[in-house]
């Protein structure tokens, strides 16, 4: 299959490549010159312009930072739009809103292109063995199109619904699972900064509703060692959330929890933590009492 690429970053880069490994070939385009030519090097095709990977391409994917990127990198000038011939399909698998994938979907099926949205979990090492899991938003006979280049990049499909469905749920989970660290690093600081050890309130957290993955898998390996190494970085934490938020305002509901996440990872992207990993919100309450929350730790020591 002629396969398109854009958006060649720390995900997308590696996708890329796993699709030119499946056997098709792959036509691509980034702002960034080195990451085109990494895939160039290995196999690819470079386009001059989104427009130019239309043209060249049945399947074109994305995999954008935000939805203005998908929403111009598809529909404005010079976009795949313009080159992509009537009966085209795109997968976008950027994590942007379900609205924006709509109204891009919509304005794509005026030209005759369909659009598939799936969005991905897990992280860039599953990115580069093509593990990742892949929610799928769109009408069965186009992700049925979509299969052959999908299978290449996730090992774990789920079929949420029609189109934009994947995105609805890929901004769920990422609302949920980040609250939840939010929550965990304000209790567990004020826990510490009350005399209570992070032992103590592990065991005791074990046995009752506080217990969550956050706790029992994340936050030993980064938060309770102090490495804010990325991992997953507080700026795309904080995107995630802004458009969860964002999406529930136009539904007419304020996500309370949501937004006081979003203050706290924008908070810890004021202090200079925006391209650490969400361990850092560890550290500014941390900070903030003048505590450790670590194995063993002192309470009340600075
Ligand atoms: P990234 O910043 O590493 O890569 C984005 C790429 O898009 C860059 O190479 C950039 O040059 C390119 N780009 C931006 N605007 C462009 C345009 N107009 N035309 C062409 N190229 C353009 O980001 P990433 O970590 O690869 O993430 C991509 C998406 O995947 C984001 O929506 C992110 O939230 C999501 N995501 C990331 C992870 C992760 O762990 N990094 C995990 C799951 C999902």
């Amino acid at each position: 299959m002629k396969v398109g690429f854009i958006g060649l970053g720390v995900m997308g880069g590696p996708m890329a490549a796993n699709i030119l490994k499946g056997g098709h070939s792959l036509t691509v385009f980034d702002l960034n010159p080195a990451s085109v030519a990494t895939l160039t090097a290995a196999g690819a095709k470079a386009a001059a312009s989104p427009r130019d990977v239309g043209a060249a391409s049945d399947i074109v994917v994305t995999m954008l930072p935000l939805p203005s990127h998908v929403e111009q990198v598809y529909l404005g000038p010079n976009g795949v739009a313009e080159g992509m011939a009537r009966g085209g399909l795109v997968i976008d698998m950027s994590t942007i809103d379900p609205q924006t994938s709509k109204r891009v979907g919509k304005a794509l099926r005026e030209r005759g292109i369909a659009m598939v949205d799936s969005p991905v979990g897990k992280t860039s090492e599953h990115a580069v063995t093509g593990t990742l899991t892949l929610m799928v938003g769109g009408e069965p006979a186009d992700i049925a199109r979509a299969k052959p280049v999908l299978d290449c990049m996730g090992n774990q499909t789920f079929l949420c619904g029609g189109l934009g469905a994947g995105h609805a749920m890929k901004m769920t989970n990422n609302l949920l699972a980040t609250t939840i660290m939010c929550a965990n690093t304000e209790a567990l600081a004020i826990g510490v900064k009350e005399g209570l050890t992070l032992e103590l309130m592990v065991e005791v957290m074990k046995t009752t509703m506080a217990w969550n993955q956050q706790l029992a898998v994340a936050m030993p390996k980064k938060a309770f060692i102090g490495d804010d190494s990325p991992g997953f970085m507080v700026k795309l934490a904080a995107k995630d959330v802004r458009l969860a938020v964002d999406a529930a305002k136009a539904l007419g509901f304020q996500a309370l929890v949501g937004e006081g996440a979003l203050a706290t990872l924008d908070r810890a992207a004021s202090l200079g933590y925006a391209e650490r990993d969400t361990a850092a919100l560890m550290k500014i309450r941390e900070d903030e009492l003048g505590i450790r929350v670590r194995p063993q730790a002192q309470p009340k020591a600075a």
